[in-house]
């Protein structure tokens, strides 16, 4: 056993061993106090640092389009423009008017903009973790602060940082750094998302415990449980340098007995539709297009959503596309629109309800988008509505599909009618899955949020982080009943929440009947490894066991014996 483990969030669930190499960007600024301010030569300055930072962001962008990729590289845009934002050089002028050194008076205008973000929700709030970067860059272009190297750490690297900002991890090259851990940020956070689209093991969130890890120390970064051995023993330093994931493997996968598993991306932002390409994913089994109205001030046009979903489509030309009508509310909030409070939103006006909201008007426009997309896209388009609950809901839902055609027809605009689906994320919709499945072609488990409404366990709260587990009975019968009820009736089923991208549930799922698994693309290879090395009869007897077993033990000693 290791001499001790932290707990974090895995961002990657790939293992590394390496040693300590602690990234510390800190700058010192100069003391107002002690210098006299020519103005005139601090506002020059300025604009000079503006123009290094400039010349090194492209460079920068033009080298992680290279090593990374041309979507990953797109952050370095959004930098570009928080340097040229005129509120912010404002407000610099301002205080170097004021009397402050041009070094004092970045780091005071970007200090507001980032309290602003850090107020905020979701991904809005890791905007704060861009401007961060922008204004670290700046202060060291004006204080000549050397800057560390991390594409230049030393071969089997592990990097701890209080936090890495999105250009720190884009110089990290996965063929030399074994990993990296952080005191803050979480799943969603750029860091994470980069760490994922590079398959580069890494957890977040570690707490202020991380800094006790002294430099030169060996580690494992244990991307899949979240944790970092400091001190691992030799079994555990053998298990993680062995992990080096399943190569990709580019075609359809099938059983030892033949049965074909859809093994499909989860999408979140349009940029990371080529990494699900590369990684083989057969298509895409959740787009989760709200991410497409965030990150900005008013929400996308009907021609913004279209062009979004014809790319997702002609991205994968012979596959399947799932586009998740908007799923806003709960933790997804956005701040423009102005959701009223709620004093419980994961039991408030979520997903297809906030939809159907007559207020809304956004649906509308969204099928639209969706209808046009389906007749010029290359791909086959599916429509799936969130957190439905109700037959009802679920007719509402269609009647808005036919508005929406109707519309165009008036407007004499070409488009096709996607094949349409329900996810399953309530008990609600598993006791009328029946009546749902004959009412469309498709369903999709939604296990994230399945499991936090059949075990009643907030999946944000990690005090009941333990009963929010798919692997409960509870949750596995839902599942089985959801398949049964859909393939009588003659609709596919798959799974999208993060359950289907466990490679150690793989047998499980496969044998429980589900017909497509949809993932973060870092798991792609190992599944469809894990899908070809199962033999569908031993997986369904398995899976029957399973859903009899009375308590979650029980099942993962079904699971284990596999
Ligand atoms: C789910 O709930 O399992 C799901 C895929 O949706 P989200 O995680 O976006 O709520
Ligand atoms: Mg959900």
């Amino acid at each position: 056993m290791a001499d001790r483990t932290l707990h974090g969030t895995g961002a990657t669930p790939r293992s590394g061993l390496g040693t300590v190499v602690w990234y510390d960007p800190e700058v010192t600024l100069p003391d107002p106090e002690d210098v006299t301010v020519d103005r005139d030569a601090e506002s020059e300055q300025f604009a000079a640092a503006v123009e290094t930072a400039r010349a090194e962001l492209e460079a920068e962008r033009a080298a992680t389009a290279d090593r990374v990729g041309e979507d990953e590289a797109a952050v370095f845009d959004a930098h570009i423009q928080f340097l040229e934002d005129p509120t912010i050089e404002d407000a610099v002028e301002t205080s170097i008017a004021d009397g402050l050194p041009a070094a004092n008076a970045v780091d005071n205008a970007f200090g507001e903009h980032i309290e602003q973000f850090e107020g905020m929700d979701g991904r809005m709030a890791e905007r704060a973790d861009d401007l961060r970067d922008v204004r670290d860059r700046l202060l060291r272009v004006l204080t000549d602060s050397e800057r560390v190297n991390l594409g230049q750490v030393p071969e089997g690297s592990v990097v701890l940082a209080e936090r890495l900002t999105p250009s720190d991890t884009a110089q990290l090259d996965p063929d030399t750094v074994a990993g990296f851990a952080t005191v803050t940020g979480g799943r969603t956070s750029h860091a994470a998302i980069f760490a994922r689209s590079l398959a580069l093991p890494a957890i977040v969130g570690v707490g202020d415990a991380l800094d006790d890890v002294a430099g030169g120390t060996e580690v494992v970064v244990d991307g899949d449980a979240g944790t970092l051995l400091v001190g691992p023993d030799e079994d555990e330093r053998e298990a993680a340098a062995a992990d080096t994931g399943a190569a990709v493997v580019d075609e359809a996968v099938e059983t030892t007995d033949g049965h074909h598993v859809e093994v499909a991306a989860n999408v979140g932002r349009p940029e990371e539709l080529s990494a699900a390409a590369d990684r083989g994913a057969d298509g895409v089994g959740l787009f989760r297009t709200e991410f497409l109205f965030l990150d900005r001030e008013s929400p996308p046009s009907e021609d913004e959503q279209y062009e979004a979903v014809r790319d997702a489509l002609d991205t994968f030309p012979d596959g399947r596309v799932v586009v998740r009508t908007l799923d806003i509310g709960g933790d997804k909030r956005i701040p423009y629109l102005d959701l009223p409070e709620e004093e419980n939103p994961f039991l408030g006006e979520r997903g297809i309800r906030r939809s159907l909201d007559p207020d809304s008007g956004l649906f509308a426009t969204q099928l639209r988008a969706l209808l046009r997309a389906a007749a010029d896209g290359a791909g086959e388009l599916n429509v799936m509505f969130p957190l439905v609950a109700t037959v009802e809901e679920l007719e509402a839902a269609l009647d808005a599909v036919d508005s929406a055609a109707a519309d165009l027809d008036d407007r004499g605009v070409a488009y096709e009618r996607p094949s349409l689906g329900v996810m399953i994320e309530t008990p609600g919709a598993v006791f009328v899955a029946d009546e749902l499945a004959a009412r469309v072609d498709f369903l999709s488990i939604g296990t994230n949020d399945l499991t936090q409404y059949v075990m009643a366990a907030d999946r944000e709260n990690e005090r009941v982080g333990d009963l929010h587990d798919p692997t409960y009975p509870g949750v596995v019968r839902a599942i089985h009943r959801t398949v049964a009820r859909a393939h009588a009736a003659d609709a596919w089923v798959g799974m999208c929440g993060e359950m289907a991208g466990d490679p150690d549930l793989t047998e499980l799922l496969v044998g429980l009947g589900l017909d497509e698994l949809s993932m973060s693309a870092v798991t792609i290879p190992d599944v469809k490894t894990e899908v070809s090395e199962t033999e569908y009869s031993t997986a369904s007897e398995r899976a029957d066991n399973a859903r009899l077993a009375a308590t979650r033990s029980a099942v993962q000693t079904i699971i284990q014996d596999t």
